[in-house]
């Protein structure tokens, strides 16, 4: 299934699904059939295999012709970011080639790490598909962009060995790690990534199942219409259930918590010479079989 959030002009979130590229209205949907459904995605992610199979009971009942009462068009919704996580879990270092870039460009070591390198992001710095990714002159001079595959936890995750770890995903969906490269402070990523606007989320979660496991996805990502990444997710250098059993090692990991798996190379900061993001930027990640995410870039001084 591909789930979205979304609202109607001047009202509240609802929760959706596209079928077969429609937009389905799964709010209505369920106040009409009279089916309690969570009205949130966080919400369905939480109330666990009961959500998802509700949700599938629902749409199963009907053909996407009677469904089409309930199908909103795509101009007449405003697309927001899926849920605000838990927890948001960054993976630095984890293509080999962004190694290299980075090793270069932002003096993090020319070595593999022997363990994922693990940061946080904070809740407040998600943002939709559409929306603005601030740019602070005050702050940065040197905001850059990540695509990221973002793994969505629906299961809690405490000690989890790499066979079970797939047990503990939701779906997949897409994260701009967005970076102020010159606000990392001793080391620290929290300022440099955590700030608002510096997670773009999105546009749809994509059940697990509704993917080929692992996943093995092309990536890629422009900005203003020119390829600056482009990769799949095969290259990890520590593949999801890898980063399950290695994060719930110490950090439990709970439903509606998301793992950003790590950037490629061609990371602006990488490039000869570094290129960064500036207002009226558009800015385009896209992973195959989820979508394309993107957010313009404005003036926030
Ligand atoms: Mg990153």
């Amino acid at each position: 299934m591909r789930l979205v959030t979304f609202s109607l002009p001047d009202g509240p979130p609802r929760l959706g699904a596209e079928v077969d590229g429609h937009l389905v209205d799964l709010t209505a949907l369920s106040a009409e059939e009279n089916v309690n459904l969570p009205q949130d995605l966080l919400s369905l992610i939480r109330a666990g295999d009961f959500g998802l199979h509700t949700t599938q009971v629902l749409l199963s009942r009907r053909t996407l012709e009677s469904l089409r009462p309930h199908v909103r068009d795509r101009d007449e919704i405003v697309p927001h970011a899926p849920f605000r996580p838990g927890k948001i879990i960054g993976v630095g270092l984890n293509y080999v080639e962004h190694i290299a870039e980075s090793g270069r460009a932002l003096g993090t070591g020319e070595e593999r790490p022997p363990r994922p390198v693990l940061f946080s992001k904070p809740g407040t710095a998600i943002t939709g598909p559409g929306d603005p990714i601030h740019h602070n002159g005050d702050l940065t001079s040197q905001l850059d962009w990540e695509c990221e595959l973002a793994v969505v936890i629906g299961r809690t995750a405490r000690r989890v060995s790499e066979a079970d770890a797939w047990e503990h995903v939701f779906g997949f969906s897409i994260i701009n790690d967005i970076s102020a490269r010159d606000q990392r402070r001793s080391g620290q990523w929290f300022f440099s990534k955590g700030q608002d606007t510096y997670a773009p989320f999105g546009p749809v979660v994509v059940t697990r199942d509704a993917v080929p496991c692992p996943p093995e996805l092309d990536l890629s990502l422009r900005v203003n219409g020119e390829v600056k990444q482009k990769s799949n997710t095969r290259h990890m250098l520590f593949p999801i259930p890898r980063l399950i059993a290695d994060i719930s090692s110490g950090v439990m990991l709970e439903p509606g918590d998301v793992i950003a798996t790590g950037s490629p190379a061609g990371v602006g900061a990488g490039l000869n010479p570094p290129q960064f993001l500036r207002p009226g930027d558009l800015v385009e990640a896209t992973i195959e079989s989820i979508g394309t995410l993107t957010n313009p870039v404005v003036d926030a001084r």
